[in-house]
């Protein structure tokens, strides 16, 4: 069986040179992060703020910890200190409690909005209205203390490439939209976020420079 480190270098060897690659690590132990790090590996992902704490605490300092899953208000406290990217912002109350959080520490920390474009009523994130709506209105403005970054989505879980590819071009198309009508001028509204196991060579075909790949790289996870 090929090690963490094996298969995250075979994948960079296909990828563009401009798509960052986050090691989804969720539900695998600490060891199988090191092997990835030994191999220069220094993005990972997580979901669980408790899980995240705990490899955070244990494992090399200058990990970029990816925050990549729903999270809850009353959780972001205990990552605000370290977190480098939090993925799926679904709401301002979220924003406005990030904000909170990083101004304790004196930080500025950087999200992504989420946006809903898969077919699963499940999902969390904006719809494309929603967002729209949203960044129009503008009250993320008064954030000092959060970036907004760019976009990340999920597409459907299905076989159907068609229907994948045709949820990642929206999300482009919206991330487009967005940058030059409100981030024309913010170098830092560029990331998106998009693409997994299974599809990130269609999300990169759709604008993806982020990619989320956990499964691919450590294997099924047991939960
Ligand atoms: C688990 C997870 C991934 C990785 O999924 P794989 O299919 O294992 O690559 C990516 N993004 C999010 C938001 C996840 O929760």
């Amino acid at each position: 069986m090929k090690s963490p480190k094996e298969i995250i270098s075979e994948i960079k060897q296909t990828l563009p040179p401009d798509i960052k690659l986050v090691a989804v690590s969720k539900f695998h132990p600490a060891s199988m992060i090191e092997d990835a790090y030994a191999g220069g590996q220094r993005l990972f992902g997580e979901n669980h703020v408790q899980e995240l704490q705990q490899k955070h605490e244990v494992l090399p300092k200058d990990i970029e910890w990816h925050f990549i899953g729903h999270l809850q208000t009353n959780k972001v406290k205990y990552i605000a200190e370290y977190v480098h990217l939090i993925h799926a912002v679904d709401t301002h109350k979220l924003l406005m409690e990030i904000n909170k959080q990083a101004e304790k520490h004196n930080r500025v920390i950087d999200c992504l909005l989420q946006l809903h474009v898969a077919q699963e009523e499940t999902k969390f994130g904006f719809t494309p209205q929603e967002l729209l709506d949203y960044v129009e209105q503008g009250e993320w403005r008064a954030l000092k203390n959060v970036r907004l970054c760019g976009l990340m989505c999920m597409a459907s879980n299905v076989d159907d490439k068609k229907q994948i590819a045709s949820e990642f071009e929206q999300a482009n198309t919206i991330f487009n939209k967005l940058k030059s009508e409100y981030f024309n001028n913010e170098d830092c509204f560029a990331i998106r976020s998009w693409g997994m196991s299974d599809d990130y060579p269609i999300a990169i075909e759709y604008g993806s420079n982020m990619i989320r790949v956990g499964s691919k790289i450590f294997g099924p996870r047991v939960y």
